[in-house]
């Protein structure tokens, strides 16, 4: 895998805003688990069609799921990762995915 760090408005560059504020998902998984479904935000994530591995933010996460991973410095510039499987777009189906190489 291509390893190519960039800064945090390069890296969001290719994301596709989204029109759901923390409201809404708030709302969602409290509707979702009192009709018992799953209401993880993963599960929040598949619905709305967000890429899975980023969760829609178009930039790899840490692995322990708190934060961006930062891959580089450009000085005093951190260098993040755009998300290998959306390619930073943060949708699961989007044009990004369709291309895959
Ligand atoms: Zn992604």
């Amino acid at each position: 895998m291509q390893k190519q760090g960039l800064p945090w408005a390069e890296v969001r560059s290719n994301l596709q805003k989204r029109s759901i504020s923390l409201e809404d998902i708030k709302a969602w998984r409290k509707s979702e688990a009192s009709a018992n479904r799953p209401s993880g935000y993963k599960d929040f994530c598949l619905n709305y069609d967000f890429c899975q591995t980023c969760l829609g933010e178009g930039v790899t996460i840490n692995d322990n799921g708190i934060g961006f991973k930062i891959i580089g410095m450009d000085g005093d510039i951190q260098l993040f990762e755009q998300c290998p499987v959306c390619e930073g777009s943060g949708r699961a189906g989007g044009p990004y995915v369709q291309k895959k190489k």
